[in-house]
């Protein structure tokens, strides 16, 4: 499609499951995709099965000044960023309690500051162009909570007053911001539930089964296609109803 041709994307966390399907959505589409992970060596390679034009870089989203010089790399490249989605996010559950001041650190600032690097860095490109698009991943876990995951939901449900705050400021400049709050989704941060957490869970979800990446990766187009041009400041859920 041929609006699709023009855009630049950048795909934090692309290296491997939902990041992986929205970059191989993006790419399929037309658009040019920048993948991003935090290892350079797998980033590089990560994005070789996938068809149409994607350019793996490292970059730990932690970083700040990797993320300038990722910004800068793609801006010599292609001259312009027409997308970004926040999608690199990790766990380290435990109970409250026993939850070290590590594991909560290292949580909130992949999954909350990540965003504040990669937003800060491409908005004065967005502002420019007077058009971008920021794609923030959040959680079921940010509205329900989860016991286990204090750490998570409360990354993940900033993630979303980030997404109304930024939403705010930058509509003037005809940048939107919408997050995708996906449910449980077949990829390496689900794979360690056992057979009994499974069931368990199934029985909650309407749709009696897991998401597949693409199913997330499939919100993610829509929000940034032409088609949500007038939609900012939202939360679409890709739950199987889980959360309604
Ligand atoms: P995943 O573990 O398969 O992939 C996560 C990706 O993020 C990997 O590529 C990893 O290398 C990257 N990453 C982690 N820390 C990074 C850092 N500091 N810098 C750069 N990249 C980093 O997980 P996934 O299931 O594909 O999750 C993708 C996003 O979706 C995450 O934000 C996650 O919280 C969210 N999510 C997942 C589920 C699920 O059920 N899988 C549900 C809701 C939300």
């Amino acid at each position: 499609m041929s609006e699709w041709k023009e855009k630049v994307a950048l795909v934090t966390g692309g290296t491997r499951g939902i990041g992986h399907a929205i970059v191989t959505e993006l790419a399929k589409f037309g658009a040019t995709v920048v993948l991003t992970g935090r290892d350079g060596e797998v980033a590089r390679t990560a994005g070789n099965d996938i068809p149409g034009s994607v350019l793996g870089l490292g970059m730990d989203v932690c970083d700040r000044a990797a993320v300038d010089n990722t910004v800068k790399q793609v801006l010599e490249a292609y001259g312009r960023i027409d997308i970004l989605v926040n999608n690199a996010g990790i766990t380290k559950d435990g109970l409250f309690l026993r939850m070290s001041k590590d594991d909560w650190d290292s949580v909130i600032a992949t999954n909350l500051s990540g965003l504040y690097n990669c937003s800060q860095a491409v908005l004065r490109t967005m502002i420019r162009q007077r058009s971008g698009r920021i794609i923030n991943i959040s959680s079921v876990v940010g509205l329900m909570g989860n016991a286990g995951q204090a750490n998570y939901a409360s990354s993940k449900a900033a993630v979303l007053g980030f997404t109304k705050a930024l939403a705010r400021e930058v509509a003037s400049r005809n940048i939107t911001v919408n997050a995708v709050a996906p449910g449980y989704v077949n990829t390496d941060m689900t794979k360690e539930l056992t057979a009994e957490a499974t069931s368990k869970l199934l029985e909650n979800i309407p749709l009696r089964r897991i998401g597949q990446p693409e199913e997330v990766a499939a919100a993610v187009l829509y929000l940034a296609s032409d088609d949500a041009n007038y939609v900012t400041g939202q939360i679409l859920h890709v739950n199987g109803g889980l959360y309604m």
